[in-house]
């Protein structure tokens, strides 16, 4: 168990701004306003304080160098800076010109000291990447963005497609990183935001192993991690003074979980039950060098302006914390035989068995070449491998959008499967829906083209780890044996009998591929996928039909409706001629009443005695028939009133109708009775008197006439009223007829507008499900062409693979010839 080893440093203050307010002695600091009289008396100790004057040089002698020679010894290493933006990080870790950072010095003590160890061979990989925004990009290879950390039960915890470059100088390394600066700058607007806001890591994995020939000998592999971490300031500024908070947001998630990770880890009160490094991408690809196996120390930088304090406190604080946590650190031994050195080496040393006496210098750096070479092949099998994992989540998402889209499909269908109009053609579509193939072609993922399976052969690909190494990360995928890699037979299985013409195909990088026009693509589209599409094609063909059948019934229903407006219409005419009949009674109301004005002037001219009773009599009942005329002619007007404000027809003076009848009657035969006794009084009186009788005579005839025509009237008038209640019933029952057609029609309305709206809901379902079929299959040509593409170049990776392996046979057989001669 050791201690992490923290050091603070503070930058020159900037010329404008004078002294620097921190003061330095031995390994303390502590904050003064001028050099003498201190504001506060605490002061705080660290590992190593460096100040204003320090150099790179004296940082890296006296605070890095063990951990760097301890990482080529086998033991983890990490090196970080913190502080605030401008306090000198990347002074510290990158430098100048004329005093290099502890990354240069780093990498050039690495070669050194592994010169000086004379009986261990070594291999060294590196790699940069930076963290941005929590997405994870690699500064040597500027195609490989947003890396994804993924975890393995052997590997630990890797930064996935991530780009190793295995080196051979330090001259070699500085040029990489000096690339991964430019990368690291490239399309970003303004650079300093950037990186102030963005964590490097530069990585070196160290693998070496003894030079004795023991095969049972274990190799030694260590990562070393060089990091420039984002400025540690707290963005949050209120106020036009621009007060800075005590509180706020931190620059990035990274770096507040990073101090999260330190306080946990220094808290020694509590047990480490949980420790959230995989809260972050930094802190879970810096978990073996934070309390756990790594020899690690932290550079806290400060500015010492003035307006600095709060950050500078800050940063102390997070010193004293990280210097409470303790590592475990161990040299990482792997005795598996799938240790990448161990294996290569072992060839090397065959092949300089059998050249061992001979004159075969230039010989065995041939084949160290070739077998780098080699490395590098499986580092990009790895990556091909990756890629190609990559693909098969694609596909398996668009197979997921496909599905979507038949859900789709199908509720649609059972839409206007349930529609009222569909009920003829519902089973016809059903049976149709139940056609095997189509539906099961996209769900049968083994049928789906395109990427071949690498499961049977991955174990092949992955260095078989010790248990007490998982923390390490990214460690390329070894094959055991050449013969482990895929013959032809299993080749052709992997890609479902796709052959490649290797003479017409040139040599590419597994990148993505211009997409081919479609027309092209079409043809090489393969079966499963042709018929996939066919099936959707043919569904959507249904689809069209039964919207066609709608339509038709549209047009049915139109018709239907038409039709009943006809009768409609008819009946409104036929309505129109029942209310004219009122009218016609009422006319002949009126004739009746002049021919009667007549016959009353005649018979009053006939009566010379105004006093008589006759004549009495006469305007009895020519008053009664008034009345009754008058009665008749409101009642005929009261019922064209009624039916023009369309009220029904109601009968209030049917009863007085009925009075005013009997009261006629009464009034008549009281009048006849008078009459009657007149006459006979006058019998009595004036029997002599002729004249009179004969008079009398005739007035009785003409009374008869009367009475005559006035049964005549009644049985009229009662002929009358029966029409009236027949042409009553009639016209009730024509209204209610209009009444029942007219909520016919609206029924009809409704429900042509409801297949109207469903008609249209379908239409834009059908033109979304085609949108979404065309660019379904465009994606999936595309994904077939880069697939095919990524096929092409392991085909050809495969076969000079193979022809290395034959180039190296063949020169190990002319080796053991020429050896065998040479005695
Ligand atoms: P950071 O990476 O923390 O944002 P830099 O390393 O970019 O800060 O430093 C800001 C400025 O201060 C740079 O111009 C750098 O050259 C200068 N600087 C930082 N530390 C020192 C130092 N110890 N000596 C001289 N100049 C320094
Ligand atoms: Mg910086």
């Amino acid at each position: 168990m050791e201690k992490i080893c923290v050091a603070v440093r503070v930058r020159p203050p900037a010329p404008e701004n004078g002294a620097s307010l921190w003061k330095v002695e031995d390994n303390r600091i502590s904050l003064h306003k001028s050099l003498d009289t201190p504001i506060t008396t605490a002061s705080h100790a660290f590992d190593h304080v460096f100040d204003e004057s320090s150099t790179n040089a004296s940082v890296y002698e006296l605070l890095t160098k063990d951990i760097i020679h301890a990482a080529v010894e086998g033991f983890n290493g990490t090196a970080f800076a913190y502080g605030q933006t401008s306090s000198g990080k990347t002074f510290t870790m990158t430098g100048s010109e004329t005093d290099p950072g502890i990354i240069r010095r780093s990498v050039r003590d690495v070669f050194e000291r592994i010169h000086m160890i004379s009986d261990r061979e070594f291999l060294i990989r590196v790699s940069y990447m930076e963290i941005y925004n929590e997405e994870i990009n690699d500064l040597l290879a500027v195609e490989n963005q947003r890396l994804q950390i993924h975890e393995h039960l052997e590997r630990g915890v890797f930064v996935a497609g991530l780009k190793e470059e295995i080196v051979s100088d330090a001259e070699q390394i500085l040029k990489l990183i000096d690339s991964g600066e430019v990368n690291r700058h490239f399309g970003e607007t303004n650079m300093n935001v950037h990186s102030s806001r963005s964590h490097t890591i530069f990585r070196m994995v160290i693998e070496s192993r003894g030079k004795d020939n023991s095969s049972s000998d274990a190799i030694r592999v260590s990562v070393l991690n060089l990091v420039d971490l984002a400025g540690s300031e707290r963005i949050a500024k209120t106020g036009a003074g621009g007060v800075r908070l005590q509180e706020g947001k931190y620059i990035n998630k990274s770096l507040m979980i990073l101090g999260n990770v330190i306080n946990k880890l220094s808290d020694s009160t509590k047990l480490r039950a949980h420790i959230p490094y995989r809260d972050s991408k930094l802190t879970r690809i810096l978990q073996p060098a934070l309390g756990g196996n790594a020899k690690t120390c932290i550079i806290c930088t400060i500015a010492p302006e003035e307006h600095h304090i709060e950050e500078s406190k800050g940063t102390l604080q997070f010193a004293s914390r990280a210097k409470r946590i303790t590592n475990c650190a161990q040299v990482n031994e792997i005795l598996t035989d799938a240790a990448l050195l161990k294996r290569q080496k072992l060839e090397i040393e065959e092949l300089r068995m059998k050249l061992q006496g001979s004159h075969a210098e230039v010989l065995e750096q041939e084949i160290l070449n070739l077998s780098n070479q080699m490395l590098k092949y499986e580092l990009e099998c790895e990556r091909l491998k990756t890629q190609l994992e990559e693909e098969k989540r694609k596909q398996k998402e668009q197979e997921n959008c496909i599905k979507e889209q038949q859900m789709k499909i199908e509720n649609l269908n059972n839409f206007v499967t349930n529609s009222d109009f569909k009920r003829n053609q519902s089973e016809d579509f059903i049976i149709s829906r139940k056609t095997p193939d189509g539906l099961c072609n996209v769900n049968d993922t083994s049928d789906v083209p395109g990427t071949p399976c690498f499961k049977s052969t991955s174990r092949s690909f992955v260095v078989a780890r010790s248990n007490n190494y998982s923390g390490l990360s990214d460690f390329s995928p070894m094959v055991h044996s050449l013969g482990d890699v895929a013959d032809e037979d299993t080749w052709m299985k992997l890609n479902k009998g796709f052959v490649a013409d290797l003479d017409q195909i040139q040599f590419t990088p597994a990148v993505k591929c211009q997409p081919t026009p479609l027309s092209i693509a079409t043809t090489e589209c393969p079966r499963e996928n042709h018929s996939e599409v066919e099936d959707l094609k043919s569904r959507i063909q249904l689809l069209t039909n039964e919207n066609d059948s709608l339509q038709v019934k549209f047009n049915e229903q139109v018709l239907l409706s038409n039709n009943l407006m006809q009768e409609m219409s008819e009946l409104k005419q036929e309505t129109l001629t029942v209310k004219e009949i009122p009218n016609r009674l009422s006319e002949s109301v009126a004739n009746c009443k002049d021919v009667y004005k007549d016959v009353i002037v005649t018979m009053k001219s006939l009566i010379t005695d105004k006093e008589s009773p006759t004549a009495n009599l006469l305007l009895g009942t020519t008053e009664i028939t008034t009345s009754l005329l008058a009665t008749l002619e409101t009642q005929f007007s009261m019922i064209m009133d009624g039916q023009k404000t369309g009220s029904s027809i109601d009968h209030p003076l049917s009863d007085h109708w009925e009075t005013l009848r009997v009261n006629l009657k009464n009034t008549t035969t009281l009048l006849l009775s008078d009459a009657q006794a007149k006459d006979e009084f006058l019998n009595s009186h004036n029997k002599g008197q002729e004249t009179a009788a004969l008079e009398e005579k005739k007035l009785k005839s003409e009374l008869i006439i009367i009475k005559e025509r006035y049964n005549e009237l009644e049985n009229e008038l009662c002929l009358d009223k029966q029409l009236l209640e027949a042409s009553r019933e009639s016209h009730e029952k024509l209204i209610k007829e209009v009444q029942f057609l007219k909520e016919e029609r609206d029924s009809l309305d409704r429900k042509i507008s409801q297949s109207t709206q469903r008609l249209r809901v379908i239409a834009s379902d059908k033109e979304n499900a085609l949108k979404d079929l065309n660019v379904e299959v465009k994606r999936r040509k595309d994904m077939e062409e880069e697939i095919k593409h990524i096929s092409i170049a392991f085909a050809t990776r495969h076969k000079s693979f193979v022809s290395f392996h034959s180039e190296i046979k063949s020169k190990m057989q002319k080796l053991t010839t020429q050896n065998s001669k040479a005695p």
